[in-house]
């Protein structure tokens, strides 16, 4: 298959050709002639498959037709693209940018954080594109900067990521001020209940293209999982770098608070690695990002949330420290490398806690990963032990992950952050065994509880929560603590009757 049989026009075809695309990926051979027909789309597909261009690329070609014609692409009209995270706006702005290159396509950046006026300058210049996370344009339609009426196609990308991080009723919010004819494009990883009735309670009659499901493990990467046993895990991993030398690699990690000390133990054994996880600020996050995809930096140790939707092109190696507890995530992960047809390589470290989310994974992949080994030879034995916890410094609180009063201040502070106040305690509770290192943790009475201690308000949690640390540490001042989410690796409070009760207020909302 080639791009030209798509009939798109000259301007798009040589610039994809001088980007070195020389055929569609899977993904843009199954959606582009339908969004080109203007027709809905649903698409499952995992970030890493060439899925912004799968959109991109069928919007430029119909813009590029509609603006002949001054009825069918007015002044004002525009294509919306929605997604989760700041990160991954700029990147969908990049790509469209790249793509239309040869044209004159305009486009706004939108997500909190940033300053309004710059961003109410670019929506005032009729862009073609307005790329932006929910609750930025949201506001900026509150403040009429954003006219919904103008809107020619909506896309939602890594839909299912929206809905995790809290933005299901911003999203609905703004497809119902769209107007009816408008296309609708919805792209997410993963088919959960919120995105199938999204697609087809605003979708008109969407044809359903699921790409990641049969070729799920990105092709490129091969895979394999190391049995480990608990404490010995950060030997492995310095044997593993040793092992592969990689030019670029992600090492992640299932908690927040074991990022920073991943990072410092390798620090401490003299292996350079920097930390993100979303303890840091946006501005330190972009810092870290920009250290690593300049190549400044080769060992970039990251939650998921962090690293979500990251195209980095030159990342050889993924290590997984825990394996994440939901399958698809494993996907996403291991995606991080080989990317756009290069060879990677993944390694797990599966200890007895991480046999359960094994077994999940394999069911899944349908498949069973190789088991790789060492020769004790290929073992560093000798280096600085893993830091206690109580070397680990405190960031300052980020966010809060309860919802504001005010709506308006509401999205300003989840955006700020590129994503929802309740991904953090997702986060928290995507971790489904219990820390490995809890032992050296504080010990928080909150842990016993039940669900009900979320309904606390923050301001009583950290107030706890200082209380307890002030204990914990009596002869030690204490740095400014984490919010209760962010610290508490215990996943029993939310429970079975917890998830049953968060499924049906979703069946029932
Ligand atoms: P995405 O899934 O959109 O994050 O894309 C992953 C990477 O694949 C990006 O770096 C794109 O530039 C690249 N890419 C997308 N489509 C193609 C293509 N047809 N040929 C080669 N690379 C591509």
């Amino acid at each position: 298959m080639q791009f030209s049989e798509f009939e798109l026009r000259p301007e798009i075809l040589s610039q994809l050709e001088e980007m070195g695309f020389k055929e569609p990926t899977p993904i843009q051979t199954a959606v582009i002639p339908t969004i080109l027909k203007g027709k809905d789309v649903s698409g499952l597909a995992q970030t890493g498959t060439g899925k912004t261009g799968a959109f991109v690329i069928p919007l430029l070609d119909r813009w590029l037709k509609a603006k002949e014609d001054s009825q069918a692409w007015k002044k004002n009209s525009y294509y919306l693209i929605l997604v989760p995270t700041r990160e991954l706006a700029a990147q969908v702005d990049k790509a469209v940018k790249e793509l239309g290159a040869k044209t004159d396509v305009k486009t706004a950046c939108i997500y909190g954080g940033a300053g309004y006026d710059e961003q109410k300058k670019a929506l005032k210049d009729n862009p073609t594109f307005v790329v932006g996370t929910p609750g930025r344009l949201l506001d900026l339609y509150k403040t009429h900067d954003l006219d919904l009426n103008a809107v020619k196609a909506i896309v939602f990308d890594e839909a299912d990521r929206m809905f995790d991080m809290g933005f299901k009723d911003d999203m609905k919010y703004i497809l119902r001020r769209v107007p009816r004819e408008r296309q609708f494009l919805l792209f997410s990883a993963t088919l959960n209940f919120d995105v199938i009735n999204t697609a087809y309670q605003f979708g008109a009659e969407p044809v359903e293209y699921n790409i990641s499901r049969d070729q799920a493990t990105a092709e490129g990467v091969e895979h394999e999982i190391l049995h480990v046993g608990d404490n010995e895990k950060p030997m492995y991993l310095l044997s593993i770098l040793k092992k592969h030398a990689p030019l670029q690699c992600i090492v992640f990690s299932n908690f927040k608070n074991n990022v920073g000390r991943i990072a410092k133990f390798l620090k401490i054994n003299g292996v350079e690695a920097t930390a993100m996880s979303s303890l840091l600020s946006q501005m330190q996050r972009n810092k870290v990002l920009e250290a690593f995809k300049t190549g400044k930096k080769t060992i970039l140790v990251a939650t998921d949330v962090a690293a979500r939707g990251l195209d980095i092109k030159g990342v050889d190696l993924v290590i997984n420290f825990e394996l994440p507890d939901d399958s698809e995530g494993y996907v996403h992960r291991i995606g991080r490398t080989g990317r756009a047809g290069t060879k990677g390589k993944a390694v797990g470290l599966v200890s007895d806690k991480d046999v359960d989310a094994l077994q999940r994974i394999e069911i899944y992949l349908k498949e069973k990963i190789n088991t790789g080994w060492f020769e004790d030879a290929e073992l560093i034995k000798e280096f600085k032990p893993f830091p206690a916890y109580d070397d680990f410094r405190f960031e300052k609180p980020e966010h809060k992950p309860h919802r504001q009063k005010s709506e308006h201040h509401h999205h300003q502070k989840r955006d700020a952050h590129g994503g929802g106040g309740r991904h953090q305690h997702r986060d928290r509770h995507s971790g489904r065994h219990s820390n490995p290192y809890k032992d050296q943790r504080p010990k928080h009475p909150q842990n016993a509880q039940k669900q009900g201690h979320y309904k606390q308000s923050q301001s009583h949690q950290h107030k706890q929560l200082k209380q307890n640390n002030q204990q914990h540490f009596k002869r030690r001042p204490l740095k400014p603590v984490t919010s209760l989410a962010q610290q508490t690796p215990n996943t029993q409070a939310v429970g079975i009757a917890g998830k049953i009760k968060n499924f049906l207020t979703k069946l029932f909302s």
